[in-house]
């Protein structure tokens, strides 16, 4: 990369020079960021190049201008949202990126404060989410915002309605403003773009975008689909909550009925400062939210007021914030797959690099817009980080380092698996293969019927698929059931145990309850949980195909886009034909209620459960749903909230983890032993 002049070699005209460009640069990518929700460049990028404007501004402080970034918190609010005016503005805050600027930022500061003892800091994770302020009156939530400019902000009250972890009521009848951070955990990042690919829509950069696009909706049913959520760390009237330091707010605001994050920390020294920032370094790729930083904030509240802000940033806490994990590869190939839905989606694939933990080669260029929009190459060097410390993501191409024979990519006119020509459909970013014929769309969609979340079909996974279809032994679902063993005995590997195992399985989900069904045809839009949301309404599929539109899109938290696809999806001739097939073969098409024993029980109501490693008397859909169906909540990953970890034989880092919090942990037995007495 060409190398940049060192700033405190800068004449003052060169300066003059750059200061336009570099501010009109961080101008647009902050659009990007904080209006649009859609970043062209990764946080360290844009970090570097603020880094720079603030030091050539500190070295010429006449430069500054009042509409410099620098000056200026977050994004306008162009948005179609009310507008909310904040009182008292809602900062952005300073950040340093070593534990040395971290240091002498304290001194500084600490020399400024007409306090003369050493501090106590409260150090908090910074989670990598959007502020959010809450207003209650008399202990009753009457408005939600965003920062927007610091001054005026967005009323998304009715969308943090539905977030799970915001109180609609306090515990006391307050009325006071709180602060703190609405988040997506990274699961749900995934789920989410997961799906958006799948839709052919734009995918999230990282959480935080996807959090601030689900947060700043004009349509609270979206907001409440996307599973955001809330940590509080702020209250301006600390007076009014009788609290005189910042952990006592956390534990007040955790009295009032907030989540407030368990990891903060007092500390009295700058070696547990250190420790701090070294255990949380290292643990942060486990957390199930993301994080970019740890906050150090002045841990007693009049000292606080007395530190004060700037018109940006208060001077009583600074961020600092991880150092990137990236690194540079190279684009040998662009491969493009086919999935479910006919979406055709380009993957690159690199030398493979060790990054945060693992070995990664590939990366999902999702669509053939963002591939254009980066303009990547076969050949070019790229650097490459983890999207919510997940998701492989190319963050940007080294142009210094492009081949000088490199062409631009050209992307494929006709589907690499069938040949058809490929289209983009109405407003999609996606390139389709639309042929229904398709091999590879009708391979993903009979995956997608066996699968844990759909039929439940154990051993029916994407490779025997493949065999059985390119035998010519099924072409759709129905075919599944029409399977003999002397058929199943001609595939690779399999012998009678094997066999009689998968007829057994296939056969077994006869019996599903519908909503599984439902979800299993891979209708546009209908995931788990609007099928089970269908399911309960209708009660059948037969009675769900006589629906009109207007009362699918009546439901609840179904609307129009789902209502319009269900309904389109059954008027389909074929879709009947299959219907009829799947009832011919006994596949149950009704809602099976859960009955008596399998309704909310003491024991399990609103307890978390985790499972882990392999189960062996059940699978763990049907652990999952006898859990579910009590009232109990299972989740993916445990913390401090879990109540109860089931593992199963092979059980590894969640089992370690659980162990280290002191949650209980059951073996299977144990399990089996709960469900025969519960029954
Ligand atoms: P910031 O997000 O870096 O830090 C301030 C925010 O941290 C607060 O407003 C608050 O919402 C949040 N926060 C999280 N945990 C907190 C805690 N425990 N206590 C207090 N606050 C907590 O600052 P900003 O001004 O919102 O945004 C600047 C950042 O946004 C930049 O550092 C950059 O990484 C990113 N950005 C990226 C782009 C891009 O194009 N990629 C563009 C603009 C901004």
């Amino acid at each position: 990369m060409a190398k940049e002049q060192a700033v405190s070699e800068l004449t003052k005209e060169e300066a003059t020079r750059e200061l336009g460009p570099l501010r009109d640069q961080l101008r647009t990518w902050g659009e990007e960021y904080y209006e649009q929700d859609a970043p062209s460049v990764a946080d360290y990028v844009y970090d570097r190049a603020y880094q720079r404007l603030v030091e050539i501004e500190r070295r010429f402080p006449d430069l500054v201008t009042p509409d410099s970034p620098t000056q200026r918190v977050g994004g306008q609010t162009e948005s179609q949202l009310k507008k909310v005016t904040h009182e008292i503005p809602m900062l952005s805050m300073g950040d340093v990126f070593s534990p040395e600027e971290l240091a002498d930022f304290n001194r500084r500061q600490q020399a400024n404060s007409a306090v003369d003892v050493d501090f106590d800091y409260n150090l908090e994770l910074k989670i990598d989410g959007l502020s959010l302020s809450l207003v209650y009156e008399n202990g009753k939530l009457v408005q939600g915002s965003t920062r927007g400019n610091g001054t005026i902000g967005e009323d998304v009250t009715e969308n943090v309605k539905t977030i799970k972890s915001v109180p609609k009521k306090l515990s006391a009848p307050l009325s006071l403003e709180f602060r703190g951070e609405c988040y997506m955990p990274k699961e749900a990042f995934v789920k989410l773009n997961a799906q958006r690919e799948a839709d052919g829509q734009p995918v999230f950069a990282n959480p935080r975008n996807a959090a601030a696009g689900s947060l700043r909706q004009l349509d609270p049913r979206v907001t409440a689909r996307r599973q955001l959520d809330t940590f509080m760390y702020y209250v301006p009237d600390f007076q009014a909550l009788g609290v005189t330091t910042q952990a006592e707010a956390l534990e007040k605001m955790k009295e009032l009925g907030f989540t407030v994050n368990p990891n903060y920390r007092v500390v009295h020294s700058q070696a547990e400062l250190t420790a701090y920032i070294e255990e949380f370094t290292a643990k942060r790729n486990q957390l199930p939210y993301e994080i970019d930083g740890i906050v150090e904030k002045v841990n007693d509240l009049a000292t606080q007021v007395d530190l004060g802000s700037t018109v940006k940033v208060p001077r009583w806490e600074i961020a600092y914030k991880f150092p990137p994990e990236e690194q540079a590869t190279v684009v040998r190939d662009i491969v493009w797959t086919v999935g479910r839905t006919g979406n055709v989606t380009p993957t690159a694939v690199m030398d493979p690099v060790q990054l945060a933990g693992t070995t990664v080669s590939r990366a999902s260029l999702h669509n053939p817009a963002y591939l254009a929009q980066k303009d990547i190459r076969l050949g070019d060097t790229v650097l490459l980080h983890k999207a919510g410390d997940i998701i492989p993501e190319i963050s940007q191409v080294i142009i210094e380092q492009r081949p000088d024979d490199s062409q631009p990519y050209q992307v494929p006119t006709t589907c690499p698996e069938c040949g058809a020509e490929l289209v983009h459909l109405d407003d999609e970013v996606a390139l389709r293969c639309i042929n229904p014929m398709c091999p590879a769309q009708i391979k993903e969609g009979l995956a997608h019927f066996a699968s844990r979340n759909a039929m439940n079909i154990d051993g029916l996974g994407p490779k025997i698929i493949e065999h059985l279809f390119d035998r010519g032994l099924v072409k759709d679902v129905a075919d599944l059931y029409r399977l003999k063993a002397e058929q199943l005995l001609t595939l690779p590997k399999f012998g009678d145990k094997s066999v009689s195992n998968l007829l057994t399985a296939i056969a077994n989900s006869r019996h599903n309850s519908c909503e599984r069904l439902l979800f299993g045809l891979g209708i546009r839009h209908v995931g788990v949980k609007v099928a089970q949301l269908l399911a309960a309404e209708f009660g059948s599929i037969d009675a769900l195909m006589r629906t009109p539109l207007e009362t699918i899109s009546a439901v609840d938290s179904i609307g129009p886009i789902i209502g319009d696809s269900v309904a389109t999806y059954f008027a389909n001739e074929q879709v009947h034909q299959l219907i009829g097939e799947l009832k011919e073969v006994g596949v149950n098409m009704t809602y099976l209620a859960p009955t008596a024993p399998a309704t909310a029980s003491d024991e399990w109501q609103d307890k978390r459960v985790v499972l882990t490693g392999k189960l062996t008397k059940m699978t763990r859909g049907q652990a999952q749903e006898w859990l579910t169906a009590r009232g109990a909540t299972v989740t993916g990953s445990v913390s401090k909230k879990t109540d109860l970890l089931i593992a199963g034989e092979k059980a590894g880092s969640k089992l370690e983890k659980a162990q280290t919090l002191g949650i209980l942990v059951w073996n299977e037995d144990q399990f089996d032993q709960a469900m025969k007495e519960e029954n």
